[in-house]
């Protein structure tokens, strides 16, 4: 098959058209390298550095023909929606929609949307989260995913572009940003293993549900042969973890003892969150493999192989 995967160039992206390349499908990557990192895209894949607000998209669709799209380019981070709402608006808003008109125009089957478990719910009612909790997002990128996803539904009934859309949680492994505002396992292994004091926003007790990507990975896999239309999947642990145990966490497989400075919860961000992902169990048999423990040693020995080839 041959499928387009937006921000490709990115952590979760990145992983993805390396398991696509590898099960043999033809790879088209379109990234603007705002965040993503040329290093990381498959060599086997087409690369386009392209903004997803571009006009001249349409080109790279009328040339490829994609059947699959994956839309993974965002301005994903929480804090800097909250800074800089026209930016977030313009990328998850008005670049969703562009996608979806070129979906439209150059006769794509399927869209498949990372959206976010983590923001678009706001703070749960209760917890685990499941899909039919009410939507109340906190942040703007939260509502703006969630944008996303109704433009998908309207696709869809008016023009019959087949959709699924997985509400990740806290997505962690090898090659997220360390220098972005999102991402703290990658934040603080970076900060702790170069000797600087991470902060923790809030008194440590905020909480979050942390997914390795390889786990990430496979859902996408499996939705994209699943023949069901129109589908939402929370994908996640189920388990709230506080942002203390996580420093802790990370700061035992480094061996280090640097205490962490506390500073205020930044705007947009929730105090707890969970996702139950017993849909995506039932319908796909999806369920997370990588436990916590294993994921923060192969998260932090791959930074600890990045910094001692000095790269970023
Ligand atoms: P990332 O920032 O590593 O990847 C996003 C990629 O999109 C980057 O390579 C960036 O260069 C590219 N990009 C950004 N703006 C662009 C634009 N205007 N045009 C073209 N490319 C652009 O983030 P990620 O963590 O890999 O997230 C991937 C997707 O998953 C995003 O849609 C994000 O909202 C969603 N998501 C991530 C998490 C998480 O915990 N990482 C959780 C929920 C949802």
């Amino acid at each position: 098959m041959k499928i387009l995967v937006t921000g490709g160039a990115g952590f979760i992206g990145s992983h993805l058209v390396d398991r696509l390349i590898n099960d043999g499908h033809t790879v088209v990557v379109i990234d603007n390298l705002s965040l993503g990192r040329i290093e990381h895209v498959n060599s086997k894949a087409v690369f386009y550095k392209m903004d997803i607000r571009d006009e001249k998209l349409a080109q790279i669709f009328k040339e490829e023909q994609p059947e699959i799209v994956s839309h993974h380019a965002a301005q994903a981070s929480v804090t800097k929606s909250m800074e800089n709402p026209f930016l977030d608006n313009d990328v998850n808003i008005r670049g969703t929609l562009n996608i979806l008109e070129c979906c439209r125009n150059y006769g794509v089957k399927k869209i498949i949307f990372s959206s976010t478990g983590g923001a678009v719910y706001g703070e749960p009612q209760r917890i685990p989260v499941n899909e039919q909790h009410p939507i109340n997002p906190l942040s703007i990128y939260g509502l703006h995913k969630y944008f996303g996803e109704k433009y998908l539904y309207l696709y869809n009934e008016n023009y019959g572009l087949q959709y699924i859309i997985l509400r990740y949680s806290n997505v962690y492994g090898p090659r997220q940003n360390p220098n972005g505002e999102a991402g703290v396992i990658a934040i603080f292994s970076r900060q702790l293993l170069q000797g600087a004091t991470p902060t923790i926003f809030g008194d440590g007790n905020k909480t979050r549900d942390y997914l390795y990507v390889d786990d990430v990975i496979e859902a996408n896999l499996l939705v994209m042969d699943f023949n069901k239309n129109g589908r939402i999947f929370n994908l996640g642990w189920g388990l709230e973890i506080t942002d203390k145990k996580i420093y802790y966490s990370i700061k035992e497989a480094l061996g280090v003892n640097t205490k962490p400075i506390y500073g205020s919860k930044r705007p947009g961000e929730l105090d707890r969150i969970a996702l139950d992902a017993m849909y995506i169990k039932k319908e796909l048999g999806w369920q997370p493999k990588v436990i916590l423990k294993e994921g923060i040693a192969k998260t932090v020995a791959y930074y600890k192989k990045m910094l001692s080839k000095n790269e970023p």
